[in-house]
């Protein structure tokens, strides 16, 4: 399967040359008159300056309306963060960060009640996708390519996985790792509660615990600990349960019903839900296409010095494509780049 590929080169008019790739790649192909499309995108959490240039996603918006498409920007609330949680907010963040070309509808309702649980493979059985993306007749998946804390790095399959997800999916997928407290080494300092956005570790016994069935193995209180008494087991789960979920979301639509495209620059340490992303930990390189996300992901790993985000993150980045495979998605772990 072949992936068509255009540097980051700022040399050349952009808009140009995503025209180009999206008129080889065949990414509007998938729009049919009519089609409700959602355009799946991170609009990014107030304060980080590095999802995708709105004016890409203004591009693919007129090329769905000149198909006969009626285009619609979308994505799920998010379960932690702070400008993304309700439709409300999260359409006022869409709008400052400039998504006004077409109607931004939350995938999962007002607060994430809507979805549709959906049978699926592999480490989860169900998974609740979000009511609108289950909904939707065609699907353009856009995604910023950057490093994440929990899979490694975040491309196609993670948007369609983790943001096609409602907020009880997304919070099933985190949660198949394990946060561990070792209370030999534990003082009681209590900075990991400062640093949980819910406040979720209690101290007990001059020790902190963790109970709640709220915390997402987010890794925020790890990073704060002093004596490193916290670690993470079972780390390659969230990469399992990527792929289950998104073998969930893509069951709900039709054959070459989804197209990818995938934009590898400004690639930071950690994702578009964070308002702080961390630096920038390589060079920009381009901008993918392809009908696959098994492949179009590949086709980034193939092209970046990826190790960067396994060493800062602890995991191997090509587990969630590899497993995505095996659960019969089609796409090549090592694709053909056509550079156009
Ligand atoms: S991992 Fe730590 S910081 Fe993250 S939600 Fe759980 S308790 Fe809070
Ligand atoms: S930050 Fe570390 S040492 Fe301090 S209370 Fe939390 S687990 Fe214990």
């Amino acid at each position: 399967m072949v992936v068509n590929f255009v540097p980051w080169d700022t040399s050349k008019n952009l808009l140009e040359e995503t025209l180009r790739l999206y008129e080889n790649s065949g990414t509007l192909d998938c729009v049919d008159v009519g089609d409700l499309v959602a355009i799946k995108i991170n609009v990014g959490e107030l304060g980080n300056p590095y999802f995708v240039n709105p004016f890409f996603i203004h591009q693919i918006v007129d090329l769905v309306k000149t198909k006969g498409g009626k285009p619609f920007i979308t994505d799920s609330n998010t379960y932690d963060g702070k400008t993304r949680t309700n439709a409300v907010d999260h359409w006022k963040n869409a709008i400052f960060n400039g998504f006004i070309d077409a109607p931004f509808i939350a995938a999962d309702g007002l607060k994430g009640e809507n979805f549709r649980m959906v049978n699926s493979k592999g480490i989860l059985k169900k998974i609740e996708v979000s009511g609108v993306i289950a909904e939707a007749d065609s699907m353009i998946v856009v995604s910023h390519v950057k490093g994440h804390s929990h899979a490694g790095f975040g491309g196609a399959i993670k948007n369609v996985a983790i943001g096609c997800s409602s907020k009880n999916g997304m919070l099933r997928q985190h949660r198949t790792v394990d946060i561990k407290i070792d209370t030999s080494l534990c003082t009681g300092c209590g900075n990991c509660i400062k640093a949980c956005l819910r406040e979720l570790p209690k101290i007990e016994n001059n020790v902190s615990v963790i109970k709640s069935k709220w915390c997402m193995s987010c890794n925020k209180c790890k990073r704060a600990c002093p004596k490193g008494a916290i670690s993470r087991v079972n780390t390659e789960n969230i990469s399992k349960a990527m792929a289950s979920a998104a073998y969930g979301v893509l069951k709900t639509f039709k054959k070459d019903k989804v197209s990818y495209v995938n934009f590898a620059r400004d690639i930071t340490e950690f994702c578009d839900c964070h308002s702080n992303p961390g630096k920038k930990v390589m060079e920009d390189i381009g901008i993918f296409a392809s009908d696959s996300p098994i492949s179009i992901d590949a086709a980034f790993l193939k092209m970046a010095d990826y190790t960067v985000f396994n060493e800062a993150h602890k995991i191997d980045c090509m587990i969630q494509v590899t497993e995505l495979k095996k659960l019969g998605v089609i796409g090549d772990i090592d694709p053909k780049i056509d550079r156009l």
